[in-house]
């Protein structure tokens, strides 16, 4: 209690300071015109300014939500009604009677008026081999797809399970589905065959997609294994598409398709068929609070025009821009920033099959130079761990292009905030601290759109979007907290076209999880502040999620990651051993591991370090060598002893060279 009200003065204090820096940028009472920024706005009667404009999309929601749908999405035919929504139920229902294709939003139309604009521009794990892709190349590469999967019997209302890195084959995979109206269900490539079993018998999919090999950090992950060992227990699986990553071959079966071989046998017209505003698009898994991943199901209308509008006003994307995502398209944040939204813009998006320090802490900023990227989006740990590696990293490149800074999946503190402000920014550009999450389909809290120049605090999400009208309420006598300079449970109080429709087979739990504890309101799971200023601040979750690396894992899944041993030795040094099949992001993993380690056992002891490894130096018998691990935090590794009894001796190199290369202060 005592240190989480001295955290909070602290935090107080903090953007206290901030805001007063950030006050003296900020050129109050300049004038503008809100219709230069969005079009539509010269319909709203008395709308002037952002702020007059954010109160007309949630006071009149459906004029707003209306007059953006008509003019930025192309119908087939027109909808009937804006929203048929209603909470207690969880009905939400948006553009009914409206007809479209996804895929026709994301790529014909751009295909008419711009074919030869870089729609991809594939970042591939070794620098400087990125392959870029047009519009056109896109759609002929979806229209294979779409029609190999028609010729594999995929039908419209069918579930795709997609487990494939970042890559154009990926992207057309997901669009292809949209195309001949196919759901799709992208798993992160990084699960194991279990998680992988159950999302797809979860989604019950006949048909996977996947690549033979990943590449990722200069190592090969055979994920076409993990996919047949998956399959094995997943009876609804009649085939399964393997494209060719790298050059390896591998063991086909009978089920087995050769992607790239079969697609050119298709033709490079591929009929869009006309899909109702709420038929579904996607699944995507994320952890719950107990046991089983939820299905989270977003529809087609919707979803596009919300993410296309968060891209375009959150980051001011603009014609021409190349937008730069970092995120794994198995996420959330890949479906949303990497493909929909800057898609449906008719944008340049680079898909990132790499990390953040491969070959070195210079990646980002290396390829945000060789690329010309104007909008950078990443993960606070991310962030956190680069700035642990020296600014020079980050100097040695030029950054000129960048306009806008993101950050999401997790608060971003204020040190980590001030680093890319000042450092990857250089001072010049706005960073935006979104706030969303799968649920909500796109960026609910940011702080841009605003007034130009408005005030930026490091650290906060601040400012909620168009259309979006959060409460919070309080846990105990689930009441709204009215004023501002109060904390409570981040609701939404009413509905907005880019959130889910349901838990995929579930729908009880999908009203129980997110309308009952609040009713007549949205309850996200998360605790926020509102400041004095009414700007808000994301406190956590409520429930016992754990956030890894900016993604909800569930204790079911972390357990996949990481076998729990724990070694504490002297009281000031613990060991955590990663599960070595592992592939998630290895050194971000490691990072937030460790803070989530030291959070957990910060009850029972407080270490000074805390060293994640992949294995540990044990004998034939099993027994863990804690002498060696003991001379290795001694750096005394010349007096080992007598290592003939360790089952692997190539161990100790790993463990040593783990802790040379990565232990730092705590
Ligand atoms: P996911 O659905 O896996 O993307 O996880 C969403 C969760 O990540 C949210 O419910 C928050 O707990 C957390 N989160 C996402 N963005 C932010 C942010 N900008 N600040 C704080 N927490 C965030």
């Amino acid at each position: 209690m005592m240190c989480s009200l001295w955290r909070g003065s602290l935090l107080t204090l903090t953007s206290s300071l901030n805001r007063r820096v950030f006050q003296c940028c900020r050129q109050l009472g300049r004038s503008y015109n809100i219709a230069s920024c969005m079009p539509e706005a010269v319909a709203f009667q008395g709308v002037s300014d952002h702020s007059g404009l954010y109160k007309f999309s949630v006071n009149e929601s459906d004029r707003f939500w209306g007059a953006v749908a008509r003019q930025r999405l192309s119908w087939i035919s027109p909808f009937h009604t804006v929203q048929n929504c209603d909470f207690s139920q969880g009905k939400i229902k948006w553009f009914e009677g409206g007809k479209l294709n996804v895929s026709v939003n994301c790529l014909d139309r751009h295909v008419q008026t711009c074919p030869e604009r870089v729609a991809l521009i594939w970042e591939r794990d070794e620098p400087g081999t990125e392959v870029k892709i047009t519009y056109r190349q896109l759609l002929e590469l979806t229209c294979r797809l779409g029609n190999l999967l028609k010729r594999q019997g995929v039908r419209r209302g069918d579930c795709v399970t997609i487990y494939m890195p970042p890559c154009p084959l990926a992207v057309a995979s997901m669009l292809a589905c949209a195309r001949i109206g196919a759901a799709h269900n992208v798993v992160f490539a990084g699960f194991s065959s279990e998680a992988l079993a159950d999302r797809i018998r979860d989604a019950q999919s006949s048909t996977v997609i996947t690549v033979n090999q990943g590449v990722r950090g200069g190592k090969v992950v055979d994920l076409k294994r993990t996919v047949d060992q998956a399959v094995q227990n997943c009876p609804s699986v009649q085939q399964v598409l393997v494209a060719m990553r790298t050059e390896n071959t591998v063991a086909m079966t009978d089920r087995d398709v050769p992607l790239e071989e079969e697609m050119m046998k298709e033709d490079v017209v591929c009929e869009p068929v006309a899909m109702d505003s709420e038929d579904v698009l996607f699944l995507l898994y994320t952890s719950g609070s107990t046991g089983k991943p939820k299905g989270l199901v977003h529809t087609q209308a919707g979803y596009l025009l919300y993410t296309s509008l968060t891209h375009r006003y959150v980051f001011n994307y603009h014609d021409g821009d190349v937008f730069g995502c970092v995120a794994d398209i198995g996420w959330i944040t890949g479906h949303s920033y990497i493909v929909y939204g800057p898609l449906c813009n008719g944008g340049t998006t680079v898909l990132f099959e790499s990390t953040p320090v491969y070959p070195n802490p210079g990646r980002y900023w290396e390829m945000v130079e060789r690329l010309g990227i104007n909008q950078f989006y990443g993960a606070p740990t991310a962030i956190r761990l680069l700035l642990k590696y020296g600014d020079e990293w980050v100097q040695n490149y030029n950054r000129s292009s960048l306009k806008t800074l993101g950050s999401v999946g997790e608060p971003i503190n204020t040190e980590a905030w001030e680093w890319y402000h000042r450092v990857v920014g250089d001072g010049r550009c706005p960073v935006v601290d979104t706030w969303w999450q799968t649920e909500t389909g796109g960026i609910c809290i940011a702080p841009r759109p605003s007034d130009p120049e408005a005030e930026i605090v490091p650290g906060m999400a601040m400012r909620p979007f168009y259309g979006i009208k959060p409460a919070l309420l309080d846990t105990e006598v689930v009441t709204v907290l009215s004023s501002n300079d109060s904390t409570g449970a981040l609701c939404i109080s009413q509905a907005w076209p880019g959130m889910a429709r349901t838990i995929h087979n579930h729908h009880q739990r999908f009203t129980e999880t997110y309308f009952h504890p609040y009713p007549g309101f949205f309850f996200t799971g998360d605790g926020a502040h509102r400041s004095k200023e009414g700007y808000y601040q994301i406190v956590g979750r409520l429930d016992d999620v754990i956030n890894v690396s900016g993604h909800r894992l569930g204790t079911a899944e972390l357990e996949d990651v990481v076998v729990c041993t724990i070694i504490i030795m002297f009281g000031v040094y613990v060991f955590v051993v990663l599960k070595k099949a592992v592939m998630v992001e290895e050194d971000v993993l490691a990072q937030q591991l460790r803070e989530m380690v030291s959070r957990s056992i910060a009850k029972y002891a407080c270490p000074d370090f805390i060293q994640v490894v992949r294995c540990l130096p044990k004998t034939r018998s099993g027994k863990i060598m804690r002498r060696v691990l003991r001379k290795v935090v001694e750096r005394n590794t010349d007096e080992l002893g007598d290592l003939s009894t360790l089952d692997d001796p190539d161990s100790v190199h790993e463990v040593i060279s783990d802790n040379e290369y990565e232990v730092k202060h705590w």
